[in-house]
């Protein structure tokens, strides 16, 4: 469970109210089961239950673990259909993105805008959340405002990488794979949506340094490209 400190006093937690409710109706946990939670510190305890009905926790041990990546990615996506991006949030997070960037690119088919892309931050956080506590993960990624190409420079890192089908055709030299390859601590990736990034865009982000690069002979759809991705780099990291 990821603990708020506002549920914290010395080594006690009284959980919030969708912790509680989670714990007592889905899990049916009683007093003495022990729950795994994750502090904003990042550091993960086992904690005893105390008392289900008030969903009073108390301090057992510190676990060192880490399921998290070693490298900070952050994923900027090309807006798709909203189930579509609602998917990627879940799957991307499991394998282990930072921070996602949605991006309104200009063949995004969505048509939306950051204000309204907000009404949505709860029900995305709370797909976050849960996605993170499934996969055992350390934080739960950010998920930044709604951006425009003119916002990208803010989110970029040691390596900049854009996945654009066009340079499939120039083979090896832009291989996603072989990027890889490289000296890194923090990278970003970015996929287009589905009808794919204009070519401006592309010329845009190359002026800010951004490397172009192929995912292979095959064309993926715009919600596979990113966990295309994000397994290629967890290949290469962990395995
Ligand atoms: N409109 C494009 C077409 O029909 O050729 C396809 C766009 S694809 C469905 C959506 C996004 O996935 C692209 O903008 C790109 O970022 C990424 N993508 C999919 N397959 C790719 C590949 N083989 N190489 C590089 N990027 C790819």
């Amino acid at each position: 469970y990821f603990i708020d400190e506002k549920c914290l006093k010395d080594e006690e937690i009284r959980i919030d109210a969708y912790n509680h409710k989670h714990m007592q109706r889905v899990m049916r946990y009683h007093n003495g089961d022990q729950v795994i939670c994750i502090l904003p510190s990042a550091k993960t305890y086992i904690y005893e239950i105390i008392d289900i009905e008030t969903g009073l926790l108390k301090r057992v041990e510190e676990l060192h673990e880490n399921h998290e990546l070693d490298v900070n990615v952050t994923l900027i996506y090309g807006l798709p259909k909203s189930d579509k991006f609602e998917w990627v949030l879940q799957k991307a997070t499991e394998l282990g993105v930072k921070r996602i960037v949605p991006f309104l690119s200009k063949r995004s088919i969505i048509k939306t805008d950051a204000k309204t892309f907000s009404k949505k931050e709860e029900r995305y956080q709370r797909i976050l959340k849960e996605a993170s506590e499934q996969s055992y993960r350390q934080m739960i990624p950010e998920l930044t405002q709604l951006i425009t190409i003119k916002d990208l420079s803010q989110y970029l890192s040691d390596i900049n990488l854009v996945a654009y089908e066009e340079a499939s055709k120039r083979g090896e030299e832009c291989c996603f794979a072989s990027a890889l390859k490289q000296n890194y601590q923090t990278l970003t990736i970015i996929v287009g949506p589905e009808g794919g990034f204009d070519q401006s865009e592309i010329e845009q982000m190359k002026a800010l340094g951004i490397q172009e690069c192929s995912l292979g002979k095959r064309i993926l759809r715009s919600e596979t490209a990113p966990l295309y991705m994000l397994s290629v780099i967890g290949y290469s990291r962990e395995l």
